[in-house]
């Protein structure tokens, strides 16, 4: 490496070289470099100066980097330091912002000064605590951390929670004897390449931020200094340590035998440079380090287990999932009727970070799903507080935090909420005349009686959605006889479901991976359906001629068959997947009637018609209470003013998330992220992500943050113009409200609000 570095990077550097030319490969030495895998690079601009923001993966900590990255004042840009700064900012598990500062000689001393300085204020305002910000640089950018550092203090601004130096550049007067003494040894630099740099830069200029060795040091945050033994500038480090620590600064020291100027910028090559950044990045992380914030989530299904995992052992989150039921899973612990499965395959009805190694068939059995929530529950040590419902929220003005009133009359203090209470999760009960004077018993799909025994009944069922149409198939051998009243057909299309055997469930366990073909072909199957119904309604006759092919090969009858027949545009309502609801309806002993019901007896239903349909038990399949998000907990934002009251009209929030007036509240599964072509997992999955950055937002000092009503209000109308061209609008469905506003559907692919919501934004919040 250090061969590398002494043919290949340090000619790069010397005046002898076009500057121009200069610039430009030393740009490119840094796509040659390794960068972390999954690194993103979003091209930003901070007060007004062009810069880069460099992310890695788990890198949304609440702490930042601004790195001023090296050149010698004359070179050197957020291209050239692309590897570094992925590096750091995997080691610090922080974004990493590399201002493209102004050079000389084009723009000599103060230019770089100030862009540094317009670079730090930009993130001051974008809300970030001076305590959570590390200021890091190499080489040249070290010198100037140093007189930002001194230029803020010199304004009686706050300092950088930690400064972290590589190399540092610090005496252009390069009156170091390690100047001369090392020229031959150091790999990267010489006297000769320093002083014609030196001399461009300064300019002729006199000021205390061109010698910060020797400057008054008291008061400056702990400062990380790394240099190689055999560099020129090894000098001006030990000189920095040595005034530092006489002025009392917290001070770590990393001296490296052998190393040359500047060696970390290869790490990912270089055990040095590992080791180098690796000690850096745990420097920032424990200088920086926020203040925990408190986490209420309410409900511990998807949404709620989903969000907890992914804080668990978080720096900056104490979170309770509070569950009024008594274990987690949501309406997978709910539902437990003959039959329940999940209509989405199951490598893409799961976590990405959780892989499912429960399943045993390709749509998941309900006791599956249960099974694989209980588990990434229990191995993210997550404990619900259990059979508490959470009956109202109250927003604290003074104190700026959640108060939660608890069923067991106790209460709780968050700074931040999360409701995740689901769009399915409380069964909606029809209002039909005397169905309290019913003698047998009744009960809903989602809260089956399992002690009542069907074999040989009389069983009417209500409703023929999704939950009827998976347990109608397994009780219609039991009963005597079923009549199955049906408002309206809904459309299928076949249910292409397998039983894994032992070879492919041993492949779940030991290669997890090998669920993602899978993953990415149910993706592109279901988003071409999602297509089809908001966009291109060319897309969708597919679903009608499966359901009319299923319909002619399994239903002998004409009469029954045109009573199947939906009448309305299929995708309107959620398009049901079964190959046995047909079979099942075509058996001799049941009966689809399609009278409306006019009222319950206690021996039976009777239709608008005058028949008396006898019955000894009723199976309501009438779905769930969809449009009163949250209910029936109350959330009371500030001033007192009432959630389901601002949403008289129908729910809405900005990405399903966020609500204006209602600071630190962030929904998931909220209005308008239910897909009606998809996994609602992928959805939740994308929420918690951006709710994981913001609760880190709020941890680094930005909040309390509630979402800007403008920004809100551009969301809801691009939402409804866009629903309003969707195939929704062309019946009514539990999508949308008695007004016919659809509140519960995302118009658009979840791979849209996957991109949409990968990046927490703090400009699109304020503070109350
Ligand atoms: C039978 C059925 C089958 C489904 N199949 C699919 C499918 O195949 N594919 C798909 O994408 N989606 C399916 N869904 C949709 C399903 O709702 C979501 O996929 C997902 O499970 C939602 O998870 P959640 O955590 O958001 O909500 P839920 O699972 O509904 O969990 C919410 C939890 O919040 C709790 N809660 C609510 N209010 C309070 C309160 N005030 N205090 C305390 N606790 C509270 C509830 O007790 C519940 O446990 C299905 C839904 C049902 C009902």
């Amino acid at each position: 490496m250090r061969l590398l570095t002494r043919g290949v990077v340090a000619p790069l550097l010397t005046p002898l070289l076009p500057l121009p030319l200069s610039r430009r490969l030393l740009d490119v030495t840094g796509y040659v470099l390794p960068v972390p895998r999954g690194t993103r690079r979003t091209a930003t601009v901070l007060g007004g100066v062009p810069a880069e923001r460099v992310a890695t993966p788990g890198s949304d900590g609440p702490h930042q980097v601004l790195y001023l990255h090296g050149g010698g004042y004359k070179t050197g840009s957020p291209r050239s330091h692309r590897s570094l700064t992925a590096q750091l900012s995997r080691a610090c598990g922080a974004p990493v912002h590399v201002p493209d500062y102004r050079l000389a000689p084009e723009h000599p001393f103060p230019a770089a000064v100030d862009d540094a300085v317009a670079a730090w204020r930009a993130l001051r305002a974008a809300g970030h605590r001076a305590q959570h910000i590390a200021v890091l640089g190499d080489s040249a950018g070290g010198g100037l951390a140093m007189a930002l550092a001194l230029r803020l203090r010199a304004a009686g601004e706050e300092l950088p929670g930690s400064i972290g130096l590589i190399s540092p550049w610090l005496d252009l007067d390069l009156s170091s004897p390690w100047v001369l003494a090392n020229s031959g040894r150091d790999a990267m630099l010489d006297a000769d390449t320093l002083t014609p740099a030196a001399e461009d830069y300064r300019a002729g200029a006199d000021a205390s931020e061109l010698a910060p060795l020797a400057a008054d040091l008291s008061g400056f945050p702990p400062l990380h200094v790394v240099a190689g033994a055999d560099e020129v500038l090894v000098g001006d480090a030990d000189a920095l340590v040595e005034r530092a620590r006489a002025a009392g600064v917290p001070v770590s020291y990393t001296r490296a035998a052998g190393m040359w100027h500047a060696y970390p910028v290869f790490a990912g090559l270089l055990a040095e440079a590992d080791a180098a950044v690796a000690g850096l990045g745990a420097a920032v992380r424990r200088d920086c380090a926020a203040d925990r914030v408190r986490v209420a989530v309410v409900g511990a299904g998807f949404g709620g287990i989903g969000l907890g995992a992914v804080l668990s052992g978080s720096d900056v989150a104490d979170v309770t999932i509070l569950d009024k039921a008594d274990g987690v899973g949501g309406v997978w612990r709910a539902n437990t009727y003959p039959g329940a499965a999940c209509d989405v395959p199951s490598h893409l009805y799961s976590f990405s970070f959780a892989p499912g190694r429960e399943w045993t068939r390709r749509f998941a059995p309900q006791p599956d799903i249960l099974r694989y929530l209980e588990r990434v529950a229990a191995e993210h040590r997550l404990a619900p507080r259990l059979g508490t419902e959470v009956t109202e929220a109250h927003w604290d003005d003074a104190r700026a935090t959640w108060r939660l009133d608890l069923s067991d009359g106790g209460s709780l203090e968050a700074d931040v909420l999360v409701p995740a209470c689901g769009q399915l999760s409380r069964p909606a009960r029809p209002r039909i005349p005397g169905l309290d004077t019913f003698a047998g018993p009744v009960f809903h799909s989602a809260e089956w009686d399992h002690d009542v025994d069907l074999r040989g009944k009389r069983v009417a069922v209500v409703g023929t959605g999704a939950s009827a149409i998976q347990f109608v198939p397994a009780i219609v051998d039991d009963v005597a006889s079923m009549t199955v009243f049906q408002r309206s057909a809904p459309w299928l299309i076949p249910k292409p479901d397998r039983p894994y055997g032992r070879v492919a469930r041993t492949l779940q366990r030991v290669l997890p991976a090998g669920r993602l073909p899978a993953r990415g072909f149910w993706t592109l199957f279901f988003e071409t359906g999602a297509l089809g119904f908001t966009r291109f309604p060319l897309l969708t006759p597919p679903f009608r001629w499966a359901h009319h092919a299923m319909l002619r090969r399994q239903v002998p009858d004409a009469g029954l068959r045109a009573r199947l027949q939906p009448d309305y545009p299929v995708g309107c309502k959620r398009v049901g997947i079964s190959s046995d609801w047909f079979p099942a309806l075509a058996r001799p002993h049941v009966d689809v009637v399609t009278d409306a019901i006019a009222a319950v007896t206690p021996t039976g239903v009777r239709t608008a018609d005058g028949t008396e349909h006898a019955a000894d038990v009723i199976i309501l399949g009438t779905g769930f209470a969809t449009s009163d998000f949250l209910a029936p907990m109350k959330i009371f934002g500030p001033g007192g003013v009432e959630l389901s009251e601002r949403w008289r009209d129908g729910a809405r929030a900005h990405l399903g998330i966020s609500v204006p007036g209602f600071p630190n509240l962030f929904l998931l599964y909220g209005p308008n992220t239910n897909v009606g072509s998809g996994s609602i997992v992928h959805m939740l999955e994308s929420q918690i992500a951006y709710v994981r950055q913001a609760i880190a937002a709020v941890a680094g000092g930005a909040g309390p943050l509630s979402v800007r009503p403008d920004v809100e209000s551009r969301f809801d109308t691009e939402m409804q113009d866009r629903l309003g061209d969707s195939v929704w609008t062309g019946c009514q469905s539990w999508y949308r409200t008695a007004s016919g506003r659809i509140v519960n559907n995302w118009p658009g692919l979840m791979r849209e609000y996957r991109r949409r919501t990968a990046h927490f934004d703090p400009a699109d919040y304020e503070r109350p």
